[in-house]
């Protein structure tokens, strides 16, 4: 489904009203704890919405999602697929910093349960506003909450499942979780993470051609050449 600018203008404009509801939000106690709330970004008819698991310290404190390191490898391995930030949507599955305290320093946690089930809603209405065809869920928090906790990313990655509104779901590794990675780990996590890519982007084509379109040229065919995306 093609929508045309002044429908784009008005989920842009929805997109900021739920910000303000977000950012009024103190459901968990994290919500006061907080720097920024840090909801999606991206383009609001994206056909394709990435979801991770929550804001690390570099999010809490710009109020973007993917900032930092991750971010930087999450905009490469986008560009690897011929995908710009701006051509998708990227978000979290919720929207306030989980942290703990460990010795004396703030780090960052998982979230609780409860939290990811308190700001469910409000990923639920990005999903909604944006209607992708496609989620690209980051990480075992974030498929855990499409796909139930018993999801396991090792054995269940790479796999198309329904996805929520109809949407085609897929799972790969957390950019945070690559760079995580030492020695020949790094190359078998970027080989597995590749080919999840380039199913998402195979999916995409399959759209466009169906809808009789030619992909933009911001989503060119990847490059094989793009394997070994540099990210160190
Ligand atoms: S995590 Fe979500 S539900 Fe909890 S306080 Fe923040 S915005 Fe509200």
């Amino acid at each position: 489904m093609s929508i045309d600018a002044a429908q784009i203008e008005e989920r842009r404009r929805q997109l900021v009203t739920l910000h303000d509801r977000v950012d009024a939000c103190r459901r968990c106690a994290i919500g006061s704890s907080r720097t920024k709330v840090v909801c999606g970004v991206g383009d609001p008819a994206a056909r394709l919405v990435l979801v991770g698991e929550g804001p690390g310290e570099n999010e809490d404190r710009q109020g973007e999602p993917f900032v930092g390191r991750a971010g930087e490898l999450l905009t490469k391995m986008l560009a690897a697929i011929g995908l710009r930030r701006e051509d998708v949507f990227i978000t979290n599955t919720i929207k306030c910093r989980a942290t703990s305290t460990e010795g004396g320093r703030v780090a960052n946690r998982a979230p609780s349960p409860e939290e990811m089930s308190n700001c469910r809603e409000y990923l639920d209405s990005e999903l909604a506003l944006v209607a992708p065809r496609i989620v690209l869920a980051l990480g075992a928090p974030a498929a855990k909450s499409f796909l139930g906790r018993d999801f396991s990313i090792t054995r269940q990655r790479g796999i198309w499942y329904p996805g929520p509104g109809g949407t085609d779901l897929i799972v790969t590794f957390h950019p945070a979780y690559i760079l995580r990675q030492t020695g020949g780990e790094i190359q078998a996590v970027k080989k597995l993470v590749w080919s999840d890519l380039l199913a998402v982007r195979a999916k995409l084509d399959d759209y466009a051609n169906a809808a009789l379109q030619q992909p933009p040229e911001s989503q060119a065919p990847p490059d094989p050449a793009n394997l070994s995306f540099d990210f160190q």
